[in-house]
């Protein structure tokens, strides 16, 4: 879900939305609770606006004076438009953008103070600034709800990507600058993990060989985990054994592509045979893969990205021991990604935006 509507036509859903059932929920939800001094709502994507929208109407209808600030990856990622423009804030009274956890904390405290909110808290129509944040911060995980499955525990070992170039995606804009973060809270989540028999899900956008040596050795098999990393030559048969014995089970990488014409857009060039080698050192490694794989390039001949779309599929069948899952997306043109912010660049035109959506329609440019 994109949503491709205008303010009105976004703000009139969320109205009809508080009628609904899940709008019934909310309200109740509300009114059993204490009135809050202030209400945060993450918005991790565009199909979650309505729903904060419906929220953030009826936490005003019930505290009119307690305000609500918005944070979260779509808002992040809608950052410049929401500080250009003041129709983003007709009900929403700050937001916040990107990691934000010291910004949070001074938030509450000037709520609690009655003083000036953090600068980095800014009203729609204000001067963008990226929050401030705190990752050595430890989270805390509260009770899980029980909802079958094994609890996994969320961890980050560094913040940004360190290959950064892929013209298609967001991820360095969203999380800014790559950097490893210290240990320290992975360490804490790990030991959480142990004492409730959970498995640790890294939610870095790419793990460097490095730093999934370094990991490996502190995690030294107390836990399952799981990683998204890079195709690379170093990511061989040794390797991921090593992995292996220290509780890696799964990693994901981002093949996206194996056309030629696609890699050469993209900006991320990845050789069918370093492909094919990963594939049988995970086989020998006994590490499970999720291969990430995207279709629909501009410039890019549909049949040829089938056809090797099939190819990398007959590949992993062929390997019996290779626990593997293909995740196939059509592509989509991202406003915060290279191509988004450079559309000629790439040789193309925008031709379709709209306020909560972060994608755009694109046609080639003549
Ligand atoms: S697709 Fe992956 S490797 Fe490329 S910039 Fe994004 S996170 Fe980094």
């Amino acid at each position: 879900m994109h949503l491709k509507a205008g303010f009105d036509e976004v703000e009139a859903a969320a109205s009809a939305f508080c009628h609904t059932e899940i709008g019934a929920w909310f309200k109740r939800k509300i009114s059993e609770t204490t009135p809050p001094e202030l209400v945060g709502i993450s918005v991790l994507y565009s199909g979650q606006v309505i729903a904060a929208l419906t929220l953030t109407h009826l936490v005003k209808a019930q505290w009119p004076k307690v305000p609500v600030v918005w944070g979260g990856a779509h808002v992040t990622a809608l950052g410049e438009e929401i500080s250009r423009d003041t129709r983003y804030g007709s009900c929403v009274d700050g937001f916040v953008f990107g990691y934000a956890e010291k910004t949070w904390v001074e938030l509450l405290d000037s709520v609690a103070n009655g003083s000036s909110w953090p600068q980095e808290v800014i009203r729609a129509g204000e001067e963008f600034r990226r929050a401030k944040d705190y990752p050595e911060i430890v989270p805390c995980f509260g009770t899980p709800v029980a909802c079958g499955g094994r609890l996994t525990l969320p961890a980050q070992s560094s913040r940004g990507c360190a290959f950064g170039r892929c013209a298609f995606c967001t991820y360095p804009a969203i999380e800014g600058t790559a950097r490893n973060l210290d240990l320290y809270p992975v360490r804490e989540v790990v030991m959480e993990a142990e004492r409730r028999g959970a498995v640790v899900s890294f939610k870095d956008s790419l793990i460097t060989l490095n730093r999934l040596d370094e990991l490996s050795k502190l995690i030294d098999g107390r836990v399952q985990w799981s990683g998204c990393t890079k195709l690379h030559p170093g990511l061989n048969a040794d390797l991921l054994r090593r992995l292996a014995a220290a509780g890696c089970r799964t990693l994901e990488v981002g093949l996206e592509t194996l056309t030629e014409s696609g890699q050469e857009l993209i900006l991320k060039r990845q050789t069918p045979k370093l492909f094919l080698e990963f594939l049988d050192a995970a086989a020998a490694a006994g590490v499970s893969i999720v291969v990430n794989y995207i279709t629909g390039f501009p410039r890019v001949d549909h049949d040829e990205e089938q056809r090797w779309l099939t190819k990398v599929l007959a590949e992993i069948s062929t390997r019996p021991n290779l626990v593997a899952k293909v995740e196939h997306n059509r592509f989509q043109f991202e406003r915060l990604s290279p191509m988004g912010r450079q559309p000629e660049r790439f040789g193309l035109v925008v031709t379709g935006s709209w306020p909560w959506a972060s994608v755009l329609d694109w046609k080639l440019a003549a």
